[in-house]
């Protein structure tokens, strides 16, 4: 019988796999520019990160996490970056200088959730992380880097949404208001809605069902709720904003459920993943260390969904074409033209140089051409007989079709030469 993977997990490999390497690789030097270094956190946790931290009232918590239980102990496979690292900044006191500090992290993420089109039950997300600086100017900055990362893959089909949640103060007000709006249309609401009336009003705003949206459209708006320092901090981000050439849209619809988000909340949305159309996003949350039992300190992070811009990437055809190609190609007929490029092909590897060969010493001319086409070698390098005799080797560039002879004794210098001038 044969054994397949486990749904919702896929395996990576050849062409789709360098492309997510290109990706991966850029993606990493926009945060080293931006000054964020990376953070690498273990894939089991023991529940208590996630649940009584972030979770609790999310359905992440509530059925989604995948669960290892031993003799002891019930760990989970990370459902989510933001918990993790806030144990590990936590744990290794990262935060003690009280200078704001800069994280990134690119990890597997695991959620036993309904397959489909953008969102596996293994999936890999990108997540930037600031600690110790409540200003406006670290959140633009977050969306700043959210922004080039897509920009600098060409993709402009996007929305940058933003909203102010406000701080417990001014929220706390607004959730009284929002229950006294939605209490008299209680029944109209769907089930999970009447649910969130209780704990978690705010977030029948982000209903996706019609009849909850069409209810929310004449709730009142925290944008009016928001105390006078939350208000300078969300119009001082959003000046920032336009400072740094970051389009973007207010939307006031973008909540939180839990309270330890704080101020600026933000979502990238793309109309290239179709009803999937969350490309990544992110915001405050400053009350996050308290609920770790942490003294209290301020963060701000996104999430980047690698799945979602890969596929946004492919939509748009923006994605390398094809995998990485061999700079030589050699094909030596007979045992002695194979006693002299053996060596130097691992010479040239040695120099970092991709040279292609294959041991099999029964093959001819017209095979090894094949192959040399086939891996889409810049050059072949032919040796028989005949070069023997006369002492060269015939270099052929494989896209122009010309060839020249090249004296063996110059032949690794002569190679040398060339490939550095390779693309
Ligand atoms: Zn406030
Ligand atoms: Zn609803």
């Amino acid at each position: 019988m044969e054994i397949r993977s486990v749904r919702g997990m896929s395996d990576l490999f050849g062409g789709e796999l360098h492309q997510w390497s290109h990706v991966e690789g850029k993606i990493k030097e926009i945060f080293k520019s931006f000054g964020y270094s990376e953070i690498r956190t273990p894939v089991l946790e023991k529940i208590e990160v996630f649940s009584g931290t972030v979770g609790d009232e999310t359905d992440i918590v509530e059925k989604q996490m995948y669960r290892v239980v031993t003799d002891s102990e019930t760990y989970v496979l990370r459902p989510e970056g933001t918990a993790s690292f806030m144990r590990a900044v936590i744990e290794h006191r990262l935060n003690s200088s009280g200078q704001a500090s800069r994280f990134f992290y690119y990890l597997p993420m695991f959620r036993h959730e309904r397959p489909q089109k953008g969102r596996l039950r293994q999936f890999h997300q990108f997540g930037a992380e600031l600690i110790n600086d409540a200003s406006p100017e670290a959140d633009a900055e977050l969306i700043t880097v959210l922004d080039q990362i897509y920009k600098s893959f060409g993709i402009s089909e996007y929305q940058v949404r933003v909203n102010s949640v406000g701080c417990n103060q001014c929220r706390n007000s607004y959730k009284e208001t929002l229950k006294q709006f939605f209490k008299p249309k209680l029944q109209e609401l769907c089930e999970q809605c009447q649910k969130r009336f209780d704990r978690a009003a705010m977030r029948i705003l982000d209903c996706k069902r019609e009849t909850c949206r069409d209810i929310a459209k004449s709730a009142p708006l925290i944008t009016h709720c928001l105390c006078a320092d939350c208000k300078a901090h969300h119009e001082k981000m959003k000046h920032c904003l336009t400072k740094a050439n970051v389009t973007f849209e207010e939307d006031p619809y973008i909540v939180r459920g839990l309270d330890y988000y704080t101020r600026t909340a933000f979502e990238f949305t793309s109309n290239l993943l179709g009803a999937q159309d969350a490309l990544g996003g992110g915001g405050r949350y400053d009350g996050l260390s308290a609920r770790f039992g942490a003294e209290s300190f301020p963060a701000v992070g996104f999430g980047l969904g690698m799945e979602r811009l890969m596929i946004a990437l492919q939509e748009k055809q923006l994605l390398p074409e094809t995998a990485s190609a061999p700079v030589f190609f050699f094909a030596p007929i007979g045992e002695k033209a194979f006693e002299i490029l053996y060596p130097l092909s691992l010479r040239l590897k040695r120099h970092g140089i991709w040279c292609d060969m294959s041991y099999d010493k029964t093959k001819g001319l017209k095979w090894f051409l094949k192959q040399a086409n086939r891996v889409n070698a810049k050059y072949s390098l032919l040796l028989g007989d005949e070069e023997l005799k006369n002492n060269i080797a015939v270099l052929k560039d494989m896209k122009q079709g010309s060839q020249e002879n090249i004296p063996l004794a110059s032949l690794e210098n002569e190679l040398l030469r060339r490939a550095q001038h390779a693309p």
